[in-house]
């Protein structure tokens, strides 16, 4: 069978040669006559599979030595609440950037640990921009700065990082970690759920510096305190031991392609295309600000939603998959991690051509 090309917004493409790779050796990993889905995860193998993981992607976003990386589970949903429970660290507010759907639910679920201030927000224009540094109201007592810099649904990139001087940090970089350079150093913690562009779902990254950790919240859970969990080398409990596994095949691949600066030039090459389009075509449109366009996720609107089924029922049978917009938004949305080939999205602008040719 053909592979198609999938546009999900998550689970997400991965790349084939990793998917070839992980196949071959699903029954018999390296030799040992067992998968390594099968083997104790403190296992001298899988021990070496896991730290050689956390080694790559320490490589792949230059890690400084004072931020542990964690993987964890539960998601990155589960990090909403996690941050609060290990980074109020006495203080009783922080502060948040509201910027669409993610965003709001970090500000509800921090909201059952402290006070949120929200010191910022697009939703005056519908959630397409992401606020300027000028319009950040930040209180200095702040317990941190949380902000979500690409907004999966809404397609919105923030263009900067918010300056939050003392505050530490936070960002929900679930949709973007890896698309593009990133200088660590400048936040507090970094979390992703794996399953838009790092591997399978059941996996959460967290890169956190190491001097916020072991103040967490009365009530905590011993598994979600980030401090336990670095001290055990995220093996506390047992971990997501195959979508580690699996993360670790991909950053590997994105090693072979060059490292996230490369598989940012084409990304950016990826986005460009659809976005030039897009504008150019007179049919399509997509309603977010300039200078914070998406270069992973796409959302785009036809001439008229009366098209919208026909047109993913064609995309589909031309094994263009998973177009349809987010259930909130409608339209159509194009998620082009780094897995999604510029091939593919050469195929997606060329269905769009035809279509709107036949539909105008
Ligand atoms: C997908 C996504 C989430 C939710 O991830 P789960 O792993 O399903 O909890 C949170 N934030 C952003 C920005 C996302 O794209």
């Amino acid at each position: 069978m053909a592979r198609v090309f999938n546009f999900c917004a998550g689970p997400a493409a991965l790349p084939e040669t990793v998917l070839e790779k992980a196949a071959a050796e699903m029954l018999d990993w390296q030799g040992k006559g067992l998968s390594i889905m099968e083997m104790s995860h403190r296992s001298p193998e899988y021990v070496s599979v896991a730290k050689k993981a956390e080694q790559d992607l320490r490589d792949l976003l230059v890690i400084p030595d004072n931020y542990k990386v964690l993987f964890m589970q539960g998601g990155a949903s589960a990090q909403f609440a996690m941050i609060p429970m290990n980074l109020l660290r006495g203080k009783k507010s922080a502060d948040y950037i509201n910027t669409g759907q993610w965003s709001a639910k970090a500000i509800k679920e921090a909201k059952n640990y402290c006070d949120v201030n929200v010191v910022a927000s697009s939703e005056d224009k519908g959630f397409s921009y992401a606020p300027a540094q000028l319009g950040l109201k930040l209180n200095p007592d702040a317990a941190y700065v949380h902000y979500t810099p690409n907004e999966t649904i809404g397609g919105v990139e923030f263009e900067y990082i918010p300056d939050t001087g003392d505050v530490p940090l936070v960002a929900d970089f679930s949709s973007s970690i890896l698309s593009a350079e990133l200088d660590v150093s400048k936040f507090a913690l970094i979390y992703a759920g794996a399953q838009k562009n790092i591997g399978p779902a059941g996996l959460c990254i967290v890169i956190v510096r190491e001097d916020l950790l072991g103040d967490v919240i009365k009530g905590t859970p011993t598994t979600m305190d980030y401090k336990v969990v670095a001290d055990n080398g995220s093996m506390y409990n047992t971990p997501a031991t195959y979508s580690w596994y699996l993360a670790g095949l991909v950053f590997e691949w994105l090693k072979e392609q060059g490292g996230v600066t490369a598989m940012n030039v084409i990304n950016l090459r990826k986005a460009k295309k659809l976005y030039d389009y897009i504008d150019a075509s007179g049919f399509y449109a997509n309603p977010v600000a300039r200078n914070n366009r998406s270069i992973m996720n796409i959302p785009f609107t036809l001439k008229s939603d009366a098209l919208d089924a026909g047109f993913i029922k064609e995309a589909d049978a031309r094994g263009l998959l998973n177009l349809k917009g987010h259930r909130s938004v409608g339209g159509m949305r194009a998620s082009i991690y780094n897995a999604v080939s510029e091939q593919a999205v050469d195929a997606l602008i060329a269905f769009m051509q035809d279509f709107a040719s036949r539909n105008a």
